[in-house]
């Protein structure tokens, strides 16, 4: 028999959460699909081969939510470094474009990556267009700002890489308008018939009043933000409205950044049995370098808290595959696109940092060695790990 692969990536230890499969495998690329994975491939003379023994071999990673309109925005980061640093294949811009600077996105972002970049369009007609350390101006408190129309017009034209709605919601974010700019945002996803994500800041309006306006299949990010509009009450008990949500079918993204991410609420919410759907970084300008670093460095947190790996895989790659809608990406099957990442284990010590300066020590980062897009190599960027260890 005459295999025609064009590279087969050997020995490494596969977790698909797909089709559950966790074990040493070998899993052969042709044409930019994986064309079979089987515990062992035979060899043959001249066929390229990635020696994966002692690596985990994943899904292409996803990382849901991140900003990487940079240069047009003050807190965008490049996506190429953050790709290659956290071994992602496929980052989302979570609403840094409106329908005023979304082409600008697209064309001088998008284009030219060598990455699969995909975007919420916001529901602001200029996205997150005002923030920085020292300046912060809701994009989502301006009633006129709010346009439906628009947002709708922009998902139409670029429906390729627009994988839904984003809404930011809170005081510093939509001002008085509280929950009209939600409205706002269902009402364009309704018509476009894609997913809302929406961000969650300090009340007003509540968690419980977000999520309970919530539709199966949308994403609510900063699920473990600490309080207040924790997950969890002063018992730690998570709080009904977030089990409804779930229920129903709303999904809960972790969305680090620099703001939303306590260790108390993501320990006690995992305690008490509701795990997050998503893990995403939230990486952007000021958390770049910490405390989120990125999503291998969030992905490693949430290990820190108590789940296991193929959960957090899963977190990273199905899970959000699905909440974009994009079932052909997320998973290892023979057929579908050879999006994979390759990651390492770095046992030492660890002190992780959330958002308000706790820090808990672990025993286990997650690094990058590299991805595969399409059957095409990009090699990791190093990670400087002295950022993370303290
Ligand atoms: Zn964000």
């Amino acid at each position: 028999m005459v295999y025609r692969y064009d590279l087969v990536v050997r020995g490494g230890r596969v977790i698909d959460p797909r089709s559950k499969r966790d074990g040493v495998a070998d899993i052969a690329i042709a044409n930019g699909r994986i064309a079979a994975i089987e515990d062992s491939l035979p060899g043959v003379e001249g066929m390229r081969s990635i020696d994966a023994r002692g690596l985990l071999v994943v899904p292409g990673l996803i990382d849901l939510h991140t900003h990487i309109y940079h240069k047009a925005t003050a807190y965008g980061v490049d996506p190429e470094p953050v790709a290659r640093r956290s071994g992602a294949v496929t980052l989302v811009d979570a609403g840094s474009a409106g329908y005023g600077n979304f082409a600008g996105l697209r064309d001088f972002v998008f284009a030219s990556s060598q990455f699969r970049l995909l975007a919420y369009v916001n529901i602001s007609y200029p996205g997150i267009f005002a923030f920085d350390r020292n300046y912060s101006f809701g994009e989502a408190s301006i009633h006129e700002l709010l346009s439906v129309d628009h947002c709708v017009a922009a998902v139409e034209a670029n429906r390729e890489i627009v994988v839904g709605v984003k809404v930011r919601l809170g005081p510093g974010t939509s001002g008085d308008i509280g929950l009209l700019a939600l409205e706002r945002a269902l009402e364009a996803a309704e018509r476009t018939g894609l997913p809302l994500m929406t961000h969650i800041g300090k009340p007003p309006p509540s968690y419980g009043e977000i999520v309970s306006r919530l539709r199966p299949g949308d994403v609510l990010t900063h699920c473990y933000r600490p309080a207040p509009n924790a997950p969890v009450d002063e018992k730690g008990l998570v709080l009904p409205a977030l089990r409804d949500a779930r229920e129903r079918g709303v999904l809960f993204d972790i969305g680090h950044g620099m703001g939303a991410f306590g260790f108390q609420s993501a320990e006690e919410a995992i305690a008490d049995g509701f795990p997050p759907d998503i893990i995403s970084s939230d990486v952007h300008a000021l958390c770049v370098d910490g405390p989120a670093f990125d999503l291998l460095h969030t992905m490693s947190k949430l290990l820190n808290c108590g789940l296991d790996l193929p959960q957090v895989v899963a977190m990273a790659s199905e899970n959000p595959a699905r909440a974009m809608r994009r079932t052909d990406l997320g998973h290892l099957s023979v057929g579908g696109p050879a999006d994979i990442s390759l990651l390492e284990q770095i046992e030492r010590r660890f002190v992780f940092t959330d958002v308000q300066g706790q820090t808990r020590e672990g025993a286990m980062l997650l690094g990058a060695r590299g991805s595969l897009i399409g059957g095409q190599w990009r090699e990791a960027a190093p990670r400087d790990f002295e950022l993370a260890t303290q």
